[in-house]
């Protein structure tokens, strides 16, 4: 069965991603839009999301691509009026937020799915499985890229709930999360916050680990150049690389897959077969890292920061 869904905010993620992946997927039809400012050709749009939901009561699902601070309003909105939520990553600006959704949609029976783009990247699973049987000796994150290029002008970004540094980090956090063979957690950071911003624009993690192995995160927003989206896995049996984000694996220095972009495309199928069983995908490990780094983390004051 088609099942008719309204995105939420048109902006650039929507753009991107969202919209391409929903008009490529015959499960889904774009029925409606919630936009302030914006529209897509052919589309009905609403301004607010209670106007839509009064509207529609056909639409069964409701994707959020808007920034995490205002994302627990409209997903609760929308839980309320019965419908399936789709939450762009992160779910929420705090976990106690994501916590009541997920009870909320518990209690109205409809699915609610917490995404992870990176996480579907090509090459993540060949990582996953490769590790499953390897002794991890060391493993180190380096997510390095320009805000001013990937997020020009979103001053969001740098307000309280807009995490920083840590939007993209926790893309690297939800990899991680999905391939390593055992769970660990934050034990020490480093945040580094500009003069005039409320959230980190670099950050140093060290997580707990058993003994002899070493585990780091570095993410840092100011990169000019060429941009680094790596995870390196020395192991008993060999070096894995992710690179660019999840999309290449080599280990000891050969290339073993280099794959394409199919990260939204398979968010889409995921939450139609969510919604087809009756089933909720909630898995928040990757937020609990950044919130213990930024309850761990000490902080350091750098120069300021302008668009
Ligand atoms: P964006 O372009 O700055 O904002 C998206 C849209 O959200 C805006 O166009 C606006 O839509 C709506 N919006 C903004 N502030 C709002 C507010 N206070 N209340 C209600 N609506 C508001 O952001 P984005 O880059 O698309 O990111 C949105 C989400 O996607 C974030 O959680 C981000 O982490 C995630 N994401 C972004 C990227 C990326 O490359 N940018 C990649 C992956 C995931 P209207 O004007 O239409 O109302």
């Amino acid at each position: 069965m088609v099942e008719k869904i309204a995105l939420v905010g048109i902006g650039k993620i929507a753009r991107d991603q969202h919209l391409p992946s929903i008009a490529a997927n015959p499960d889904w039809e774009l029925a409606a839009t919630v936009s302030r400012h914006a529209s897509v050709d052919g589309v009905e749009n609403h301004a607010g999301i209670e106007e839509m939901l009064e509207a529609r009561p056909d639409i069964s699902t409701v994707s959020l691509a808007i920034p995490p601070q205002p994302r627990f309003a409209y997903a609760r909105a929308a839980l309320e009026a019965g419908r399936h939520v789709m939450l762009e990553k992160p779910p929420g600006q705090s976990l106690a937020e994501i916590h009541a959704l997920e009870n909320l949609a518990w209690k109205k029976g409809v699915s609610i799915y917490a995404t992870w783009h990176s996480r579907e990247a090509d090459c993540v699973p060949n990582a996953r499985i490769w590790l499953a049987d390897k002794q991890i000796r060391r493993l180190t994150i380096t997510w390095k890229e320009d805000v001013r290029r990937w997020h020009p002008g979103q001053e969001w970004i740098f307000e309280p709930g807009g995490l920083g540094v840590f939007d993209p980090g926790i893309n690297a956090l939800s990899i991680m999360t999905e391939i390593l063979p055992w769970p660990v957690h934050v034990e020490s950071a480093v945040l580094q916050f500009p003069d005039n911003r409320d959230t980190p624009i670099a950050a140093d993690i060290v997580f707990a680990n058993p003994p002899g192995v070493e585990m780091t995160a570095a993410f840092d927003w100011r990169q000019e150049g060429p941009q680094t989206w790596d995870i390196d896995i020395e192991t008993d049996a060999g070096h894995l690389r992710l690179s660019s984000g999840g999309a290449k694996l080599e280990i000891d220095g050969e290339t073993v897959k280099e794959g394409s972009d199919h990260e939204y495309a398979n968010l889409y199928k995921r939450m139609a077969a969510l919604v087809g069983s009756g089933e909720s995908d909630m898995d928040l490990a990757p937020m609990v890292h950044v919130a213990d780094a930024f309850t761990l983390g000490k902080r350091q004051v750098v120069d300021a920061f302008h668009f």
